[in-house]
């Protein structure tokens, strides 16, 4: 089995959410007390937001390519970041820690064209939902038109993950604005709604609506655990 290494921290919710499916799918495919080979390196979350919103990126981006080195020298054969936002810095890990990710929105991009959709909505922070990297695999390697909510729903959209998901809180009322937004994306013609944030499944789950949704965390988790077993 390989190592798994995982960076994770963003947050600390949704890095439990990634520990707990990646064992479950081990012990469910290979059986008896098998587990999954893996490192974590949980960030402090609070350091890595401000740097976001202040827009350093070059800093983040050497914080996150330190953090792949430790974990390839510590016997990772793969790194899983465990969160959609810092793929944006997925191609600086790959490059100059020298080690490969399994990319997020590749994941997503397999699954989405298993069940034959072309037009999907993107749910996300602000830097996952306006931001290209996303996006363009999507679109260019899986064919598959993005379309995101309006400049208004994506500050609600954003502020919920940062200010309640990440912190654990999970509102009612937050889970109606997402279920509203969502609707409103269905309307614009998706009939698929990517959960894009690693935290966006603890609260909206595929019952809560009637389009189709594709959860980021467990998709992501699972394809980690096939990659790992696989000869
Ligand atoms: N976990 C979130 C995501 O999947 C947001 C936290 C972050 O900014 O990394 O994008």
């Amino acid at each position: 089995m390989k190592i798994i290494g995982l960076i994770g921290g963003m947050s600390w919710q949704s890095s439990l959410e990634y520990y707990k499916i990646i064992n479950k799918t081990v012990e469910e495919r290979l059986g008896g007390l098998h587990s999954a080979k893996c490192i974590m390196h949980s960030v402090d979350f609070e350091e890595i937001e401000i740097l976001q919103h202040q827009g350093n990126w070059e800093e983040l981006s050497k914080i996150m390519v330190e953090i792949a080195k430790k974990l390839k020298n510590s016997g990772a054969d793969f790194i899983l970041i465990c969160t959609n936002t810092m793929h944006k810095l997925a191609s600086d890990i790959e490059n100059l820690a020298k080690i490969d990710v399994l990319h997020i929105a590749e994941a997503i991009g397999r699954a989405i064209s298993q069940k034959k959709i072309t037009k999907v909505g993107l749910l996300g922070t602000k830097f996952t939902m306006e931001g290209d990297f996303y996006l363009k695999i999507l679109n260019e390697k899986f064919n598959i038109e993005v379309i995101i909510p309006t400049k208004e729903q994506r500050d609600i959209v954003h502020n919920i993950i940062y200010n309640e998901l990440c912190k654990g809180i999970i509102k009612q009322s937050s889970k109606d604005e997402y279920i509203k937004i969502i609707k409103d994306l269905a309307l614009n013609g998706a009939n698929g709604i990517v959960l894009g944030c690693t935290e966006i499944p603890l609260l909206i789950k595929q019952e809560d609506v009637d389009t189709l949704v594709f959860d980021t965390t467990t998709l992501h988790a699972i394809e980690a655990v096939n990659f790992a077993i696989s000869k």
